[in-house]
């Protein structure tokens, strides 16, 4: 079978063909055009065909054929951390940041914080996200989510960019309102001064809640609770007796039912049969946590 070849970046970016399993938290996916940019330029050129922006990949089952678009990965600029606090915008009460890259991993960027005895983030502990796609979606727990310590954030569209700040948003629960695509390339945090020693005492209560979550690789819960009074998906899926059951190498996880584990070498195609023996199995319809690539 012949191997499509990459095209030329007029800008310096790189383009390479990748299996994206690497960059995904479950390690499934396979190969695509991926173009790691390192400044606007290069996202600019990145941007001018179809195109999807890839973070921690904590949220993806990508496909074993990969993805036919250009694949953008974060770097350079985009991948760098100033939380010295602006003195034109701080106050002594609330700490507004430099810029921080939309490609840092949020879990670094928690324990720099929290060194610093910065509060307001500490709710997202636990979330192997890149920072722009915990703000995309706006991840979080019962704990705090991103938009607690967001000040204003840079976009990137084919149009061009611009800085908003979450007042010019539609966001709310696990939503930003940003459209598809559209691309937190950074973003100035919000931060409130506290003590090392406090930030991490929350930090270790939001982190004892997953206590209980699957150790082997996954992209974190794979459907919705209902709502409406009705058990979580996990306990439904578990009511339906399938804790444990496997198809290739991949599981759902014996210790959470609502988590498809990775034993090593599972496929996408694997992770697809056991959603679909679940939508069989559970009388409620569930919707689905993360996304499908493509
Ligand atoms: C072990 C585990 C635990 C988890 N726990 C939680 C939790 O407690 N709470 C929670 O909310 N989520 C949780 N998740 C899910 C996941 O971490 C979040 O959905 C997270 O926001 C995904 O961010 P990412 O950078 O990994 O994005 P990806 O998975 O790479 O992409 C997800 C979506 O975001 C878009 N995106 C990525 N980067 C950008 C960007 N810079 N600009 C615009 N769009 C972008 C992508 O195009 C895609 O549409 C968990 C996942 C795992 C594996």
């Amino acid at each position: 079978m012949s191997v499509p070849s990459v095209v030329q970046s007029v800008t310096g970016a790189k383009v390479e063909r990748l299996p994206l399993a690497r960059f995904t938290t479950l390690g499934v996916g396979g190969d695509s055009e991926v173009w790691t940019v390192q400044n606007h330029a290069q996202l600019a050129e990145a941007m001018s065909a179809p195109y999807r922006i890839l973070g921690g990949g904590s949220n993806l089952v990508v496909s074993d054929a990969g993805v036919p678009e250009r694949v953008i990965r974060l770097g350079g600029e985009f991948a760098r951390t100033d939380l010295m606090p602006d003195p034109a915008l701080s106050t002594p009460e609330l700490l507004i940041t430099g810029w921080v890259g939309g490609g840092v991993p949020l879990p670094g960027l928690l324990r720099k914080i929290q060194k610093l005895g910065y509060s307001n983030l500490e709710g997202t502990v636990g979330i192997p996200a890149q920072l722009g796609g915990a703000i995309w979606m706006n991840a979080g727990t019962r704990f705090g989510e991103t938009f607690d310590g967001l000040h204003s954030l840079e976009i990137a569209a084919p149009d061009g960019k611009r800085t908003v700040t979450p007042d010019e948003l539609h966001w709310g629960y696990r939503d930003s309102g940003i459209p598809r695509n559209h691309i937190v390339t950074r973003a100035r945090l919000k931060l409130r001064p506290s003590t090392p020693e406090e930030v991490q005492t929350r930090m270790d209560a939001a982190d004892i809640a997953r206590k209980g979550q699957p150790k082997n690789r996954t992209p974190g819960c794979a459907f919705k609770n209902p709502g409406n009074g009705l058990p979580g998906a996990g306990q439904l899926i578990d009511q339906a007796g399938l804790k444990g059951r496997r198809v290739g190498n991949a599981m759902i996880a014996p210790e959470h039912a609502n988590f498809i584990v990775n034993l090593g070498g599972a496929s996408a195609h694997d992770v697809h049969a056991l959603l679909d023996e679940i939508r069989a199995a559970v009388e409620v319809p569930l919707a689905l946590e993360y996304e499908l690539w493509p």
